[in-house]
């Protein structure tokens, strides 16, 4: 099927309140142009000189996320346009963030990124470091960006059960943080779900999805 044909049949399928982002990385500029001809707006890629080159070239009313790990030195790169920051993962990367979108002068949209897997190689902050990141005085002084919500990713399995477990976890800490009272912290959006696990996302609470080789292909 085409790029736009997947695009439309998920779209259709989503529920109102979730929010679809096109997972576009290693896929050429042709590629994501039909998907914004179908009407996508936002995309994800995870390299930020991928990105960067990407954003250069297109239409400029594109929403991007860095879906990836982020390395601190290269927030610069990506700071005058990116939109959503999925993957931030500790407080240094955040005040870097904070720096480099206030010589832009903007404010920079994060999402706290937690370890909900099994496996140990995926990224993320454990709910003890979340803790500690947000009862941190240097977290609240921090005026360039906003924590508007957080992002997982389940074990890369079969069992259903434990991707469904690890997705209600995930839910929980969502529901249960959200009583800070500070103005760069309010938790709207809940990152969870690609292309093998997202309606059961979904069903779990995911208010954003990423999607990428059920529109592009097999990457
Ligand atoms: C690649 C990637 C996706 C999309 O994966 P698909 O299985 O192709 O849908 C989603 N989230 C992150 C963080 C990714 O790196």
């Amino acid at each position: 099927m085409s790029i736009k044909q997947n695009l439309l049949n998920i779209k259709s399928a989503l529920p109102e309140h979730v929010t679809l982002v096109a997972v576009s990385k290693t896929k050429p500029i042709s590629d994501l142009m039909e998907a914004y001809d179908a009407g996508q707006r936002i995309f994800g890629e995870n390299k930020i000189q991928e990105m960067t080159e990407k954003w250069e070239a297109m239409p400029k009313d594109i929403e991007w996320h860095m879906i990836g790990h982020v390395q601190t030195n290269k927030v610069k790169f990506m700071a005058p346009f990116v939109s959503l920051i999925h993957g931030v993962d500790g407080l240094k990367l955040l005040e870097e963030i904070n720096k480099q979108a206030q010589k832009n002068d903007r404010i920079i949209d994060c999402l706290f990124q937690i370890h909900i897997a099994e496996e140990e190689t995926k990224f993320g902050l454990n709910e003890k470091e979340l803790n500690e990141i947000l009862y941190s005085a240097t977290f609240h002084e921090m005026k360039n960006i906003r924590i508007v919500g957080l992002m997982g990713m389940a074990t890369f399995t079969d069992n259903q059960e434990q991707i469904k477990k690890e997705f209600t976890h995930l839910k929980t800490i969502f529901d249960t943080t959200n009583q800070l009272l500070t103005s760069n912290f309010q938790l709207l959006t809940l990152s969870m779900g690609m292309s093998g696990d997202y309606k059961l996302a979904i069903e779990c609470g995911s208010t954003m999805v990423r999607i990428g080789s059920s529109i592009f292909g097999n990457r």
